[in-house]
């Protein structure tokens, strides 16, 4: 195996020690101890695991969390209400709405219900058009993160060519936004690409966010590039025993690693940075409300 495996815990653990040091200080110095509210609708299995960890790791790194559970059948006007609730509320500095949301509700408008400076998932419209402008915005914390773990890899991104597999307004524009930010030349690849093997060739960094299991091989990977593998993919694993799952990215590990300059894994790659980049945003929003210097 020849490429550099990018620790996404490690890094994702430093990232977290150094928003936990911020908080002491602003705790100390200021009185003031960042909140963070995420509202989760329904019981979606992986939706519960996410949140019960974001609330986990914010206590961790000193932050308040408020957790708010809503039943599935919740309506469009309860959970608007709840969101201008924890909009005026001081001690709520950064709100999350898990998605997905139930059918019955319009995603669109909650999220931008959102007071765009609690925004710390960057998906209110205001944040998306600081980001299309290059202007100060709150930065999707999935993106944020591989651009993070992209820069320690390499410094300066400047003149790369990078593709980006996936058009969703979560993970590849924004992505995509970010690593143009950098100077990067980008491109978008999506399911109408054509000949996505040779588009994907020409890259030094490869992000990939489709959510198809192993779809990028080895054989689509220019030497030594660098490739980050945003899919989180549960399939079958009978080697495990019946019945038993593992989780893939949405890249060929053994295959792209063999020619890669530097790869994330699955698990242990994009995944955690993207809980400790929302901590980081929460910190960030906490500090511009209270008209104090923005961390690092
Ligand atoms: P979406 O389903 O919203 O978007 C998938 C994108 O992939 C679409 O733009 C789609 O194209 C494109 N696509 C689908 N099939 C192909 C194909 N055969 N060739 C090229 N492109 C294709 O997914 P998300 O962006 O929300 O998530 C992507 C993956 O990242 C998922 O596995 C998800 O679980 C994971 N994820 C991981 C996170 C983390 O913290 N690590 C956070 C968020 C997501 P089109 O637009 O044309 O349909």
């Amino acid at each position: 195996m020849a490429a550099t495996i990018i620790d996404g815990k490690a890094f994702a653990a430093r990232v977290r020690g150094q928003v936990a040091e911020h908080v002491a200080r602003l705790k100390e110095v200021h009185g003031l101890t960042p909140g963070l509210a995420v509202v989760l609708v329904g019981e979606d299995p992986a939706s519960q695991v996410y949140v019960r960890s974001k609330g986990k790791q914010t206590v961790e790194v000193g932050m308040a969390s408020f957790e708010h559970k809503l039943p599935a059948e919740t309506d469009q006007e309860t959970l608007m209400a709840l969101v201008e609730q924890l909009n005026s509320d001081p001690s709520v500095h950064g709100i999350l709405v898990q998605l997905p949301l139930p059918d019955h509700l319009d995603e669109e408008a909650v999220l931008n219900a959102i007071n765009p400076a609690k925004d710390v998932d960057g998906f209110h419209i205001s944040n998306v058009g600081l980001l299309g402008t290059g202007q100060k915005a709150m930065v999707p914390c999935t993106p944020l993160g591989c651009l993070m773990m992209l820069r320690e890899h390499h410094g300066s991104l400047s003149g790369m060519d990078a593709v980006v597999i996936g058009r969703s307004n979560i993970v590849g524009k924004p992505m995509a936004q970010l690593l143009l930010g950098d100077s990067c030349t980008v491109t978008i690849a999506h399911s109408r690409t054509k000949d996505l093997p040779e588009v994907v060739r020409r890259a030094d960094i490869v992000v990939a966010a489709v959510g198809r299991p192993e779809m990028v091989p080895g054989d689509w990977i220019k030497p030594g590039a660098s490739v980050i593998d945003v899919g989180i993919n549960r399939v079958p694993a009978p080697e495990k025993g019946d019945g038993k799952t593992r989780l893939v990215g949405d890249c060929q590990f053994d295959s792209c690693a063999e020619i890669a300059g530097a790869i994330t894994p699955v698990p242990g790659g994009v995944g955690p940075m993207t809980i400790a980049c929302l901590l980081a945003n929460t910190l960030t929003a906490t500090c511009r409300a209270a008209g104090l210097p923005e961390p690092e």
